[in-house]
């Protein structure tokens, strides 16, 4: 009889806020079936597309499986290799070039058990920070790029799903979208089935539209100029609640006469929707109590200079009195944390030797390639050349032969298939210990089966790495399970233990306030909500919420891009590897409406090529009426697609090291001209 087994696992893809939780049925270790396990108390048996296409990774005919070093140019030039060779090539070329010229990018795949908690995002850095190497934040080209704005404001932390479900009178959704909150979505239809008013502004009429009393479409990047006029009504209205604004604002009579210039007509222009449109919602907003704001974690600040956005839209609740009150303030965000949670830092960053050090900037990384300033970029989990801007300039810096690049990752993709010269395979999230958190709760996602092929988790990648280089202390833990003691020992879990979690169900609460900021300290230099920044103009950038023009309108139509159910950025070689997702987005899509179609001779599911100043990409046309017209939207993590966008860097080095977070924001705007293939 084969010995059955439930192991208890999470999703391996990062929707964080939304995270799955899973049960995996295994006999004589081979994986039998996933579930979607009933117990989680945050997805309660809730599998997506992608969720259920998850067991297509397991014995999957496109795994790497052994170590490949490159014999020449071109996809298919590899030899395999031993894994000693390969490290031994690695270990030598960091010798040659020293730590500083050694580079760290880690991307979303080494998260895939690990999101939220980030033990083997510290361990990296731990690496990083003892060799003394180059290592840039993943949060530069995802969350981090809205984070600075809500930093400025100090509003960093976010209220629960089960908050703004039990007491929101309103919801705004704002860029989030079902996709990418599929957990958060259940308690937006609660409070609808209470009361409450949902509202979506986004680029296109999304998924999440179908839950909406109201469906505000805005031309992509306009976000910024709907909430400065938003203010402004609220401001010449009256609806300003002053008592909240005087305990715990500054900067509110700086404020009032800079937004005159911001009136509903400015926005209207900006942002295509009437100026009723704008007042009327502004109106809305401000009369209904309490309201929560849901941001999207990433596609949102997409875009030229939108950290603004984030910075303005977080103005709002200051100025109506919501934050720090239940079922308003700002809800569940990518990469954001509730009031009191946190975990144990095990990166040892006080052993970080002095530098110089390349900055969190995409230029900066490019040119420090370009330069040979650095000659080894190790991409861990990551696809850069699909999730880093203006990839032209980027897949040549890397294609240099002084550049040697090595790629860690489950699949191939179009990172390691065009510039990688060696590349490591790793294990999947079934084949290692891992935990992931939510905003309310750490998961255990436990071991299920044995390593495939020669696949190695990435920690092991490090130890062999740390022998080669002689670097002591890189992982001081007899083993994975301990080093994940070691992150959960804090207050925030209870001093949670992966056998606490193994004993409850393979969870633990996390003891966290379902309010952000409770007491009212906000997250800045003076404890309140700063309108006024002076941390912001310290750096070069406006104290007050502002609106910069868009530098990029030389072609007529402004390119947005998401997420769908069939991706997740370019997890799993751009999810062609897994036959579920293939088959339901089988090409680029390019959604357009019906008049842009029509001035361009283009019909539905015609062959066409999207031209922007840096490159363009052949895509199908999608010619629907849940596009505005003069944007365009495509589903993002498409090789090639980033070559659209303009990586320029929209904040100043000063900006770089305000958070503790990175928040280097590159342009990943473009505006494009369409035309039939
Ligand atoms: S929403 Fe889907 S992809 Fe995201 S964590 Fe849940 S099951 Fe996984």
């Amino acid at each position: 009889m084969p010995e059955h087994r439930t192991v208890q696992t999470m999703c391996p893809m990062n929707c964080h806020p939304t995270l799955c939780g899973m049960k995996a049925e295994v006999a004589d270790d081979a994986l039998v079936s996933i579930t979607g396990d009933p117990d989680n108390p945050d997805s309660a048996g809730f599998l997506c597309m992608r969720g259920n296409a998850a067991h297509q990774i397991v014995g999957n005919p496109e795994r790497l499986l052994t170590p490949l070093i490159r014999t020449g140019p071109g996809a298919e030039n590899w030899r395999k290799a031993g894994w000693d060779e390969a490290l031994d090539l690695i270990a030598d070329r960091m010798r040659d070039v020293g730590p500083k010229a050694v580079g760290f990018w880690q991307g979303h795949g080494n998260a895939a058990n690990d999101y939220g908690v980030g033990v083997k995002r510290r361990q990296t850095e731990r690496f990083t920070n003892l060799y003394g190497c180059q290592h840039w934040d993943p949060a530069m080209i995802c969350w981090g790029l809205g984070g600075f704005g809500l930093g400025l404001t100090g509003a960093l932390e976010t209220s629960t799903k089960e908050d703004m479900g039990a007491q929101s009178d309103m919801v705004v959704l704002w860029g989030a979208n079902t996709v990418s909150q599929a957990n958060t979505i259940k308690h937006v239809e609660k409070a609808k089935r209470r009361g409450a008013r949902i509202v979506v502004i986004d680029v296109r009429r999304t998924e999440a539209s179908a839950l909406a009393d109201k469906v505000l479409l805005v031309k992509p990047g306009s976000d910024t100029a709907l909430a400065l006029a938003m203010m402004h009504v609220i401001v010449q209205d009256g609806l300003v609640d002053q008592a909240f604004v005087a305990a715990h604002t500054l900067g509110y009579d700086d404020l009032v006469p800079h937004l005159d210039q911001y009136t509903p007509d400015w926005a209207a222009q900006r942002t295509g929707l009437s100026p009723d449109q704008i007042t009327a919602f502004a109106r809305a907003y401000a009369q209904t109590r309490p309201a929560m704001i849901v941001m999207g974690g990433s596609s949102l600040h997409k875009g030229d200079n939108t950290w603004q956005a984030a910075r303005a839209i977080s103005c709002l609740p200051a100025l109506t009195g919501n934050y720090g009150r239940t079922g308003g303030g700002i809800g569940p965000r990518h990469g954001a944390r509730s009031h009191g949670a946190g975990f144990a830092d095990i990166s040892a960053p006080d052993r970080r030797p002095p530098g110089p050090y390349v900055p969190n900037q995409i230029e900066a990384i490019a040119e420090a390639l370009e330069t040979r300033q650095v000659q080894v970029m190790m991409a861990l989990g990551s696809n850069m050349l699909s999730s880093f801007p203006d990839t032209n300039r980027l897949r040549e810096a890397l294609a240099d032969d002084a550049v040697l690049v090595v790629s860690y990752d489950i699949f191939m993709n179009q990172t390691a298939r065009e510039v990688a010269d060696v590349i490591l395979p790793g294990t999947i999230w079934l084949e290692e210990i891992g935990a992931k958190a939510t905003n309310t709760h750490v998961y255990l996602s436990d071991l299920a089966l044995a390593p495939a092929g020669e696949t190695k988790p990435l920690y092991d990648v490090y130890r062999g790495l740390a022998t080669r280089l002689g670097i002591a202390d890189v992982y001081p833990w007899p083993n994975q399970e301990a080093a994940i003691d070691a992150v959960l020992d804090h207050p925030a879990t209870g001093h949670a233990t992966v056998a606490d979690m193994r004993k409850n169900g393979g969870r633990a609460a996390l003891n966290i306030s379902h309010v952000a900021y409770p007491t009212f300290d906000f997250d800045t230099p003076s404890g309140k909500v700063e309108l006024l920044s002076a941390r912001a103009e310290s750096m070069g950038l406006d104290a007050l919420p502002s609106c910069a023009s868009d530098t990029d309108t030389a072609l007529p139509l402004a390119f947005a891009h998401g997420r769908t159910f069939a991706h997740f950025h370019s997890f799993y070689d751009h999810a062609r590897a897994l036959p579920a997702l293939a088959a339901r987005e089988p090409a680029p899509q390019l959604w357009l409406a019906p008049a842009d179609a029509a001035a361009r001779q283009i019909a539905d599911g015609d062959a066409i090529v999207l031209t922007s100043q840096h490159g363009s990409f052949p895509a199908l046309a999608k010619v629907t009426r849940r596009m505005p017209q003069g944007a365009v939207w495509m589903h993002d993590g498409w090789a090639g697609l980033n070559a659209l966008m303009d990586g320029a860097s929209v904040l100043p080095e000063a900006a770089l090291t305000a958070f503790a977070f990175s928040v280097g924001q590159p342009h990943f705007g473009a505006h494009v001209e369409v035309a039939r293939a």
